[in-house]
């Protein structure tokens, strides 16, 4: 669970296994990915895990089948049961040479680093795509691209990004995020919900502050 996803992929690649191509350049560890049923290029987590290992909420090892573990776009049973940790996974993947495996990664990064802004800190797409929507064209038609509060920034180079462009305070990224929800809304009727998780933002209510 506490692999690094992008080192599972170029595993798989270098056994000769596809189908875990996408997950190349997704930060973060294969626990998180398979918690949030992370996905990108047209491939997700749910598409290859067969079965998971985790801890439950009394300490006790339980294995579960992907099939029982709600799996639905960003989401997943783990989601609503935030006290489980996930240890394993065994994940279903397929012959492929490895070069065209390696072919496929390298267009994806490549496509990551022109589209997406890495040279800035960020959690990643700010919201979940909203049905039958682009996230990102969303807040462009509604004037947001370049938006600063505080330290935060919609990113012009992709603006399903919320950026850190200098020192950023996690206030500045909620202003920002519901200046965004609330444009969108009244200018295309489309609720933008966050995939990024918001946390400590109740205790921060409670102290009036
Ligand atoms: C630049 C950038 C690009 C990104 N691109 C994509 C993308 O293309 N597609 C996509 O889906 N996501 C994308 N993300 C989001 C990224 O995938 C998630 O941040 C990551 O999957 C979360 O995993 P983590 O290990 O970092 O978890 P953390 O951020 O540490 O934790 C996230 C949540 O998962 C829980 N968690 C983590 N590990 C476990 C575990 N072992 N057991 C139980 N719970 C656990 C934590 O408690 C927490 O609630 C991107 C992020 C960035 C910054």
């Amino acid at each position: 669970g506490g692999v690094p996803l992008s080192k599972v992929s170029k595993l798989a690649a270098d056994h000769g296994l596809g189908g875990l191509t996408f997950a190349i350049g997704i930060p973060g560890s294969l626990g998180g990915a398979v918690l949030m049923n992370a996905g990108a290029y047209g491939g997700e987590m749910s598409d290859v895990i067969k079965e998971v290992t985790f801890l439950d909420e009394n300490l006790n090892f339980q294995t579960a089948a992907a099939t029982d573990l709600s799996y639905s776009y960003r989401h997943s049973y783990f989601m609503d049961h935030p006290g489980c940790v996930i240890v394993e996974a065994i994940m279903e993947l397929r012959p492929q040479a490895p070069c065209e495996i390696k072919a496929e990664m390298a267009d994806f990064t490549k496509r990551r680093k022109e589209k997406q802004p890495l040279e800035y800190p960020s959690a990643g797409s700010t919201f979940k795509r909203p049905p039958g929507h682009y996230t990102g064209p969303l807040i462009r038609q509604a004037g947001l691209a370049g938006l600063v509060m505080g330290g935060a920034q919609v990113s012009k180079k992709h603006t399903g990004f919320v950026i850190n462009r200098e020192e950023a305070t996690a206030r500045d990224v909620l202003r920002l995020i519901k200046t965004i929800q609330n444009k969108v809304r009244s200018q295309h009727g489309v609720l933008l919900e966050p995939e990024v998780r918001i946390i400590g933002e109740d205790m921060d209510k409670r102290r009036g502050s």
